[in-house]
């Protein structure tokens, strides 16, 4: 297929995720032209993700480099998603405050953390966004402009982001899949939803329960697999998780399963791509995606003004996964 000019952009996103859509709903209200070509994979990981934003149950140390990304972007969510639920109209099911259970089995509030409902956060993100269901094979930059491939034509572009998830190896990047899975209960009228929010550390596993407006949410386990099939191990780990909290009825839990983007030292890699111009890539999040979205997002703003202003250049060492937390 030709190029046509209704296939030319100013800035293409490429993966429509929790950071992609985010991202590009961040570039829209900067006032870009932005479109976001999708591939709806199998495995994404907004479909699977919790929506805790809790840097401290993540271990996110305060004052090394991811904990002080983390702090900013929690403190950035209530304005993030006021703006998202502003300009779509739909609720981000954002919650402060997070019930978590203490050893003595009673509950407590977590100050500073707080939850909310990934695939409702991407939802609104995209509302009102140009978005195209075609897969990204190949990226390439060429005299100022970035030409992407796709399975269904081509796509130029004066910048490019890319936020490819677990599948940003296809573009030169060390992210490899790790899988999660997760059970997600329906509740009854009857139950008491905010009985189950909170989370808790049990018998060496951490498994967690939070109410979302889908259900309740049972988390999540960590498997070096890009599998995107439900594990059955998993599966009872996370039944025994659900009755250790008292939940009844979850045998007849729906399974969910995600594929985190992972990268060797755990950190997200936001940057200039290392070899093509006027490509910024924004990937890697692994466990953190929610939480980081709007730090992200808001980075990625400025990585994408330098590259139409034709001042990125790609670093002259490889990418530095913690390039971000300067
Ligand atoms: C079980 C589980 C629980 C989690 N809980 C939390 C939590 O509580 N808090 C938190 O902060 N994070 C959590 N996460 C992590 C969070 O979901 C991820 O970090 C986040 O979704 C990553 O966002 P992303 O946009 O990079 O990837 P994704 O959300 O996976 O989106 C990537 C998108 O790119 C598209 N795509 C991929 N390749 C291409 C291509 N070549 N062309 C076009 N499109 C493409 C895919 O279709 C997909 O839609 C959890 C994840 C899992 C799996």
């Amino acid at each position: 297929m030709n190029p046509g000019p209704s296939r030319e952009a100013e800035v293409l996103v490429v993966g429509g995720g929790l950071i992609g859509a985010c991202m590009a709903f961040t570039l829209r209200q900067a006032g870009y032209a932005v479109t976001v070509l999708d591939a709806d994979l199998p495995g994404a990981a907004w479909r699977a993700g919790a929506g805790l934003l809790s840097p401290d149950a993540e271990g996110l140390t305060p004052g090394t480099p991811l904990g002080v990304c983390a702090a900013e972007s929690l403190r950035q969510w209530p304005d993030f998603a006021r703006q998202l639920e502003g300009a779509s109209g739909l609720s981000v099911h954002y919650r402060e405050g997070v019930r978590c259970r203490q050893p003595d089995g009673t509950w407590a509030v977590t100050p500073g953390e707080a939850q909310l409902h990934p695939p409702s956060v991407v939802r609104a993100a995209r509302q009102g966004l140009p978005l195209h269901t075609e897969r990204v094979l190949h990226v390439q930059s060429r005299a100022g402009r970035v030409l992407l491939n796709t399975d269904q034509g081509t796509w130029p572009a004066r910048a490019v982001v890319l936020a490819a998830g677990a599948w940003s190896a296809a573009f030169g990047l060390p992210v490899t899949p790790v899988q999660g899975q997760a059970l997600l209960l329906a509740l009854d009228g009857s139950a008491d939803a905010a009985a189950y929010a909170g989370r808790r550390r049990g018998s060496g596993a951490r498994a967690y329960t939070l109410t979302r407006p889908d259900g309740v949410y049972v988390g999540a386990t960590v498997r070096h697999s890009a599998s995107v099939q439900p594990d059955p191990q998993a599966r009872r780990w996370l039944l025994a998780a659900a009755g250790r909290f008292g939940l009844d009825g979850a045998s007849g839990a729906a399974t969910l399963v995600g594929l985190r983007p992972g990268t060797p030292d755990g950190r997200p890699i936001v940057a200039p791509h290392p070899v093509h111009a006027g490509v910024v890539v924004a990937t890697g999040h692994g466990r953190h995606g929610a939480l980081l979205a709007p730090w992200t997002a808001r980075r990625v703003l400025g990585l994408v003004e330098r590259a139409l202003a034709g001042s990125a250049r790609p670093p002259r060492e490889r990418v530095s996964v913690a390039q971000g937390a300067r």
